[in-house]
């Protein structure tokens, strides 16, 4: 049986928000003085996971135009990283 992980792969829909390095999150959160988030491992469920999901997407949406595009390049990594070669992110703007 073939192993799934040497596979190239196509990540459709991925919400470049919610797809934010924990890292980066924190770093941007810090710099535009943002309340950083807490970061957890797993989310209890999908209301936990919102809060998070809203600072990323203020940091994208209303921070300077490099958050954007360091958000782009580093999930664009990480997703080629993990075997992506086809990637269709979304962008929340609202
Ligand atoms: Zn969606």
């Amino acid at each position: 049986m073939r192993s799934l992980a040497g596979l190239p792969k196509a990540h459709l829909h991925v919400h470049l928000e919610g797809a934010m390095r924990p890292a980066t999150l924190a770093e941007l959160a810090d710099e535009h003085g943002d309340q950083p988030p807490v970061l957890p491992g797993d989310f209890a469920s999908f209301e936990d996971f919102m809060p998070l999901y809203r600072v990323a997407a203020r940091l994208v949406r209303e921070g300077p135009r490099e958050n954007l595009l360091r958000s782009v390049r580093e999930v664009v990594e990480d997703a080629a990283a993990d075997g992506a070669v086809w990637i269709e992110p979304h962008v929340n703007r609202s």
